[in-house]
């Protein structure tokens, strides 16, 4: 067994770190104290709210706080309570507070050894990297020659690969046509394109907010937040007004406007009873009366105006897609897969084990360190193939 000496150790890499010392008993004050006259310059304390032993750690020169609000604070937390106490305290308070690549260290290794305790890894990669296909749409009335017969039961006929030519990826962007855009009437009366960016640049983030007594996961998404998604995407809604102001597509089409999945068009999404009444008695009035369709289709689907006059107002128009682009249910990066020396890595592409942690692997859309210039079910099938045949090769 190698035994460690004074002379091993150099206390200068600790001097001005911020050290936690949680508890002040016979352990804890010696620690807290051999530190402090050693040089190390920001010692604190942490006890629960109102220990008697305070009162002593604030005699002794020391800033007390609670064992939450010193792991907020800390580089280095020193575990020095009783053992029995250690894993409640470390579930309690530490585990979701320590700042990320902080140091937890224990003066016994009991609750570690019996896996009563097992401290947070060292991955910052987990819930980065979020990825998404962000997307805008243009819709416009169908006339009724050019409406869906019940011939076909697919909507969409289309699909456009291209490159917007911001940036340098080639095929960065995805243009579909839909000639039905929902299942009641007023769906099979409205035309959309959709354009997404394939390779966005923007990256977002999944984090842990605290909500009561839980821990929820909440996805910051930041939509074109780089100013190369903003313009792809403004080219892309300038290509779709173009599109539907062109022959012979523009003859079938009644007033195009800038459209988007939320508000109504979301709500009148679900299958039910009373939503397919209200479509149909409203599909009924815009066929009686023709004159409704456009102003129709300015306040409905537009929001008050055509694509014409959006795509003639560039602020209008960034503005516009920075409130209402919406995602293609394509979520995924947040476990990115990488070589351990990267540090935002999270799992091993050889076998898709979780970097430091002994028995977990994922496997699913969150692996992908850069989202496919595809739909995701394909790949991540393929993603899951491949890990199922290295796992079994690894047996
Ligand atoms: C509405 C919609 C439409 C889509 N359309 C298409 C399309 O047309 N083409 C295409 O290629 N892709 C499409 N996608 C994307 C594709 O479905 C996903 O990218 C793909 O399913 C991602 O696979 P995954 O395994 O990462 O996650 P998922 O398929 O979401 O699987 C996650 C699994 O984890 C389970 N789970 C969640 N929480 C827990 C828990 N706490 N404990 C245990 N299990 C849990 C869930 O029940 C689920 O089975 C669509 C997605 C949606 C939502």
């Amino acid at each position: 067994m190698r035994v460690y000496y004074d002379r091993d150790a150099d206390v200068n890499l600790i001097k001005g770190k911020k050290v936690l010392i949680v508890g002040y008993g016979s352990q804890g004050h010696a620690h807290a104290m051999n530190l402090r006259d050693s040089g190390v310059k920001d010692v604190r304390i942490a006890l629960k709210a109102g220990s008697a032993t305070i009162k002593k750690a604030e005699g002794a020169g020391f800033t007390v706080m609670t064992p939450a609000e010193g792991a907020k604070w800390a580089d280095i937390v020193m575990m020095l309570t009783p053992d029995e106490l250690q894993s409640d305290i470390y579930n309690a308070d530490l585990a979701g507070n320590m700042k990320q690549g902080a140091a937890l260290a224990f003066a016994h290794g009991l609750n570690v050894h019996f896996n009563l305790l097992t401290p947070r890894a060292d991955l910052p990669g987990v819930g980065r990297n979020l990825q998404e296909h962000p997307g805008i749409s243009v819709s416009a009335m169908l006339r009724p020659e050019a409406r869906l017969k019940g011939t076909t039961r697919r909507h969409i006929h289309l699909g456009l690969r291209y490159s917007s030519g911001v940036g340098d990826d080639p095929n960065d962007m995805f243009l579909m046509a839909a000639a039905k855009s929902a299942w009641h009437p007023l769906g099979e009366r409205i035309a959309t394109f959709i354009a997404w960016i394939n390779k966005p640049a923007s990256r977002g983030s999944v984090v842990l907010e605290r909500q009561g007594t839980r821990l929820k996961p909440v996805a910051n998404f930041q939509f074109l937040a780089e100013a190369s998604d903003r313009a792809r995407l403004k080219g892309a809604v300038r290509l779709m007004a173009r599109l539907v102001a062109t022959d012979p597509l523009a003859r079938h089409l009644i007033a195009p406007a800038p459209s988007s999945y939320g508000g109504w068009a979301k709500k009148l999404g679900l299958k039910t009873f009373r939503n397919y009444a209200l479509t149909a008695t409203a599909s009924l009035m815009l066929d009686a009366i023709p004159a409704l369709r456009e102003s129709f289709a300015r306040e409905f689907v537009g929001g008050g105006r055509l694509i014409d006059e959006l795509v003639a107002d560039d602020a209008a128009l960034e503005a516009h897609l920075v409130a209402k682009s919406f995602g293609q249910w394509h979520p995924c990066g947040t476990c990115k897969m990488g070589a351990a020396s990267d540090r935002d890595a999270v799992i091993s592409p050889a076998d898709a084990r979780v970097h430091g942690i002994g028995g977990l692997r994922v496997v699913d859309a969150s692996l992908m360190p850069s989202v496919p210039r595809a739909n995701l079910n394909i790949p991540t099938i393929m993603v899951a193939e491949k890990m199922a045949d290295a796992i079994k090769r690894s047996r």
